[in-house]
């Protein structure tokens, strides 16, 4: 029997929790008299990561389709562009030694690869200042946009810094007040199966029962219904990520009013490298 998934539940409230419930609820919305319901349970006991403060252009899209204002985002969770990254110090070490990662294909790439005349022209330029201008963009200090740019629209293509504290926070707030999800904090504590294997609702310490038709399992290292409770492995990539390691700080602007990059500077250190981002105040 085919069974009509009407209550989802999803399981875990850190950053992929409150984006898949926000994505959900905005999607189901436009359906009239849809009669979806979409719960998010988070354990006030272990904490969400909380960090994660770079992002993909694909980020305009999720917030747009959630019905976002990108300028009440930017104002909420300290935001600034992020046009790629700047590695520094990355090959020979030297001051003036950095190359660019732009979130752009190649200019014309549809109809020509650049790529080979690049090789062959033995320039001093790099990669990413031959084949596009987002690298003399931000070089100048310059946005990807103007202030009369619509909301999510772009001169050259951009992703975010952000603080995920403040980004996680409303992303809760817009899922409860704009997308009525139900939000629960207590502690999942055990899953209960139907007859045929599938989860059919799961025990909290406080509030009983959680049903559902479709379970999501947001809980991160936890993997509390796929790793606990489907048994599937965790599958380790230590042995091609070296780093597993990181310091997440935040460090003071030199002067209050210190100019934004509208890039991710990533410096090479001894001990790996530094990733510094700016965020707005
Ligand atoms: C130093 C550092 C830098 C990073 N930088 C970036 C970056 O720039 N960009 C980026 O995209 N990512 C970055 N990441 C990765 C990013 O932070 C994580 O991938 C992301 O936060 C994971 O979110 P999550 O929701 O999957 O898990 P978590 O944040 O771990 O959330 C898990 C949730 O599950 C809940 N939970 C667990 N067990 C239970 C239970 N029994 N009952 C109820 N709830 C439960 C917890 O309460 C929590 O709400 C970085 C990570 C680190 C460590």
């Amino acid at each position: 029997m085919t069974t009509v998934i009407k209550n989802i539940v999803i399981v875990g409230g850190g950053t992929a929790g409150r984006i898949t419930a926000g994505t959900l609820a905005a999607k189901l919305k436009q359906k009239v008299n849809s009669g979806y319901t979409i719960t998010l349970v988070e354990s006030p006991n272990v904490p969400a990561i909380g960090v994660g403060e770079g992002t993909w252009p694909t980020m305009r899209n999720t917030l747009k389709n959630m019905g976002i204002s990108e300028t009440d985002f930017i104002k909420q969770c300290n935001v600034s562009f992020k046009q790629g990254a700047k590695f520094a110090k990355w090959v020979t070490g030297k001051n003036d030694d950095f190359y660019y990662h732009p979130p752009v294909l190649p200019q014309g790439h549809d109809e020509i690869d650049l790529t080979p005349h690049w090789l062959a022209s033995k320039t001093n330029h790099s990669y990413a200042q031959a084949v596009c201008p987002q690298q003399a963009i931000c070089e100048l200090g310059l946005a990807p946009k103007q202030i009369t740019t619509p909301e999510y629209a772009a001169q050259a293509n951009y992703a975010y810094h952000l603080d995920a504290k403040l980004f996680s926070e409303f992303l809760k707030n817009h899922c409860i007040a704009k997308l009525d999800v139900n939000h629960i904090i207590d502690d999942v504590t055990h899953i209960n199966s139907t007859e045929n294997g599938d989860i059919g609702s799961v025990a909290t310490k406080s509030n009983g029962l959680i049903s559902g038709d479709l379970f999501i399992d947001c809980t991160g290292f936890n993997s509390l219904l796929l790793g606990q409770h489907f048994k599937v492995p965790f599958i380790s990539c230590e042995d091609t990520l070296f780093i597993d390691q990181a310091i997440a700080v935040q460090v003071p602007y030199e002067h209050e009013d210190s100019p934004i990059q509208s890039h991710t500077l990533s410096t090479a250190q001894s001990a790996g490298p530094d990733l510094g981002y700016r965020f707005t105040k």
